[in-house]
């Protein structure tokens, strides 16, 4: 029987259609072509149509089996002549469907990379691919190859950067373990294969093992997880070699993965690699004992990754470190203060009263800190028992709590593990410097956390998919917005493609004084305000917002273009003070080594805000900082302002399986990250527009050369004109605007090689 109904329906959301069978149906049914037909597991099958009538198709699934769908059900799929092309914009039929399809059709033959109009898709192979190397790089050095990849977008990078003058960026994006830090790694090798030969490009490369064992840890997404972002920009100097670089990171909560971390994951890869590689005379000057020993690090039961040695990890952090030029002393001082991190989550309390106040006991724990961090032992016992306060124009001091003694202790070493990292980035930016009579040009490489949405969702996530926001605000820009905007007001009769703008949500953040941010930082002075009063505050002045929702009791929804996100606002405003314990900057300001004092003074130096609010009045026991969302947006806003003077190129970096595993290609997985960053959408506008565009001038002088009729006027329209003929391109591959040329993608390929062959 041939029931529709027989059919449940299927569990992932149906295919958005670009172009509708229907009208198509009659004659491809004739012809017994191909479409797709989504099963009820959410796959899509290729089907065969038999016959069709009124509204209905008979059609035939791969296995056989006979069914009468309606039309509607049906999406077109390409002839087989379109397998695996290389470029989205290359099928006939554009439908989510054949996008999936056609990446598989790659993936499955360890193709990876798919561009999609002027996006590179790079699908995470999860195993070693041999698409890399020596020969690749020459091979797309000399452009005997054109393969999507990523080294086809770094030599775009460097050709344009030296063509048009103007700093180029790479904006590498995709979901937590979809190989954007990998693929940040390989544009480089690319980078530095091209623009070597001063030894530079080996420091640079060598920040990446570096930056990994400080700043990854593995969580249940990614062994190898960054908890930071990233742009590196490298330098090139006029004759196109590399003269330096420079890092920009950006953390927006305290190292809480340093004290804590969930079961199955580990802390920051520094500590196991250090633990098990450290050789005896440092493990003996550290007093190290195995990971296993350490509370911070035992809490989580998982001590290594498969497939990682931390010992030798650690040898390559070491020797990276000598390469960078950071000397034997600071990275024995370095490995001093993770070893102190680990001590003091050894340290424990006696409780000494009965009012459960406690006092640090002076054990094993308490001991090695203060020798690693080289303070008094009475003094450190102080900090981490007592707090100095002000009250009027009297000193008192408060005795603390068990609960308040540890999280005084905790956020010690917090503090002392994220001053450690942006110290060690300064170091490795120092070495890698631009000399001060730098002309050049830069390629930046962004690696940013992507979007998130988790079954709870607290202040990290709204903070990164708040600068994912940001980003998609800039891509779409880019790829839609000036696009078209270009077109018409060079004159060109365009007809609008729409797209989705994600303005509203961004007011929603943005907007002073009603919006989350400001919101959230209003309350977060308040000494009373308590998360729920934070919950109920945006319920009352966001809802009208259409990106907003409220929720039951602390949580509340934002309509983010990658998908509705819920937040439980349990922690936000704790997280978002970011309270620092003078008592504690005090103690590293007293300490005899070096490091711990300059951490003090860049703690004291963040506190760039007068201290205000009623906190203060009330005593100021705490400095009050500028709050951590927004100093996050400042970061984020001077990321947007050093990307917006640049050309960007995409890499939309994609997750097949949630497995970490090869061969694995989950179609519904692959369409919502797809949907995440409209890949379909960006292809949909390509495909119907003119991506290329230089202006007369610069068109005219750069091919001028090439014409075989001198006599030609001089004026720059005129030669364009002279040299679009001559190379009898089709005028529907290019428009003429009033000031610049507008080509399709590919056309101007053909007048490059023609230059750099004469
Ligand atoms: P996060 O946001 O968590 O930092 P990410 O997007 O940076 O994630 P990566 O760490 O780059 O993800 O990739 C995760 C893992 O996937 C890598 O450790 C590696 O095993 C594998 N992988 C990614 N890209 C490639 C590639 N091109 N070739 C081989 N393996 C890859
Ligand atoms: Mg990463």
């Amino acid at each position: 029987d041939l029931s529709i109904a027989s059919y449940p329906s299927p569990s992932v959301a149906p295919a958005r259609v670009e172009s509708k069978w229907s009208d198509t149906t009659p004659y491809l049914a004739k012809k017994k072509l191909q479409s797709w037909f989504q099963l009820p597991d959410g796959n899509w099958d290729l089907v065969t149509i038999i016959k069709t009538s009124g509204d209905e198709s008979l059609i035939k699934l791969s296995e056989e089996k006979v069914l009468k769908v309606n039309h509607g059900s049906l999406i077109p799929a390409n002839p087989d002549i379109l397998d695996g092309v290389d470029d989205l914009m290359q099928l006939s039929f554009l439908n989510e469907p054949s996008v999936l399809y056609n990446l598989q059709y790659r993936y499955d033959r360890d193709v990876i990379y798919t561009k999609a109009g002027p996006v590179l898709v790079a699908l995470n192979p999860f195993k070693k691919v041999p698409l890399y190397g020596d020969e690749y790089v020459e091979a797309y050095r000399q452009k005997k190859t054109e393969g999507p990849h990523v080294y086809a977008i770094a030599d775009a990078a460097m050709r344009e950067m030296v063509r048009d003058e103007v700093n180029q960026s790479i904006i590498i994006s995709g979901e937590s373990g979809a190989g954007k830090t990998e693929t940040a790694k390989i544009a480089m090798q690319y980078l530095a294969a091209l623009g070597g030969g001063s030894g530079i490009e080996n420091e640079i490369l060598k920040t990446n093992p570096i930056l990994e064992s400080f700043g990854n840890a593995k969580t249940s997404r990614n062994d190898n997880s960054s908890r930071f972002g990233k742009l590196i920009e490298i330098h090139f100097s006029e004759t196109g070699k590399i003269s330096g670089a420079k890092i920009q990171t950006f953390r927006f909560c305290k190292q809480s993965r340093v004290v804590q971390c969930t079961d199955g994951e580990r802390s920051y890869h520094i500590f196991y690699q250090l633990c098990a590689g450290a050789s005896s005379s440092l493990k003996e000057k550290l007093n190290l004992k195995s990971a296993e020993e350490f509370k911070y690090l035992s809490q989580s039961n998982c001590y290594s990754i498969s497939g990682v040695d931390d010992a030798e990890q650690f040898r390559i952090v070491e020797e990276a470190l000598n390469v960078l030029h950071i000397s034997k002393d600071d990275q024995e001082s370095i490995f001093a203060m993770l070893a102190a991190v680990l001590w003091l989550g050894e340290v424990s309390f006696d409780v000494i009263d009965n009012e459960n106040h406690v006092e640090a006991v002076e054990d094993e724990g308490l001991v090695n800190v203060a020798s690693l961090i080289g303070c008094d032992i009475e003094e450190l016992k102080l900090a981490l028992s007592k707090r100095k306060m002000k009250v009027r124009n009297d000193n008192i001091v408060q005795k603390l709590t068990l609960s308040q003694a540890i999280d005084t202790r905790d956020a010690l070493a917090k503090s002392i593990y994220s001053c450690l990292f942006d110290w060690l980035v300064e170091q490795i930016n120092k070495s890698l410097a631009v000399g001060k009579r730098h002309t050049g040009r830069s390629i930046g490489i962004l690696d940013i956390y992507g979007f998130e949405s988790f079954e709870r969702n607290s202040f990290e996530q709204f903070c990164i998919n708040y600068a994912n926001e940001r980003l998609q605000q800039h891509f779409n820009r880019h790829l839609f917005k000036l696009e078209q905007e270009e077109y018409i007001q060079d004159g060109i009769d365009w007809t609008k493609v729409d797209f989705e703008d994600n303005q509203d949500c961004l007011n929603l953040f943005e907007k002073k004084p009603l919006g989350l941010l400001s919101l959230l930082d209003e309350e977060s002075t308040f000494p009373n305000a308590t998360d729920l009063t934070f919950a109920i505050k945006l319920k009352q002045h966001l809802k009208s917002n259409s990106c907003f929702r409220g929720d039951r009791a602390k949580d509340f929804t934002v309509c983010h273009y990658a998908g509705e996100v819920t937040y439980d606002t349990s922690g936000f405003l704790e997280k978002n003070r970011d309270l620092l314990h003078l008592d504690s900057i005090q103690l590293l300001s007293s300490c005899k080594c070096h490091l711990p004092q300059i951490f003090a003074s860049a703690m004291l130096s963040l506190s760039e805000k007068p201290v205000v609010g009623p906190l203060h009045k009330s005593g100021g026991a705490d400095s009050q900082k500028l709050s951590v969302a927004t100093k996050f947006k400042g970061q984020l806003f001077q990321l947007m302002q050093r990307l917006e003077n640049t050309t960007p190129h995409f890499i939309r970096c994609i997750k097949p399986n949630n497995l970490q595993s090869s061969g694995i290609y989950d179609q519904g997985l692959v369409l919502q990250q797809l949907r995440c960053c409209g890949v379909l959408e960006v292809v949909r506008i390509s495909r119907s527009g003119f991506p290329t565009r230089m202006s007369h001038h610069k068109f005219a002088r750069r091919y001028g050369f090439l014409l075989l009729d001198h006599a030609a006027s001089q004026d720059p329209l005129s030669v364009s004109v002279a040299i679009l003929h001559q190379f009898n391109i089709l005028p529907e591959m290019y428009h003429v605007g009033y000031t610049k040329l507008f080509f399709r993608t590919g056309q101007i390929g053909v007048l490059e090689d023609t230059r750099n062959r004469t």
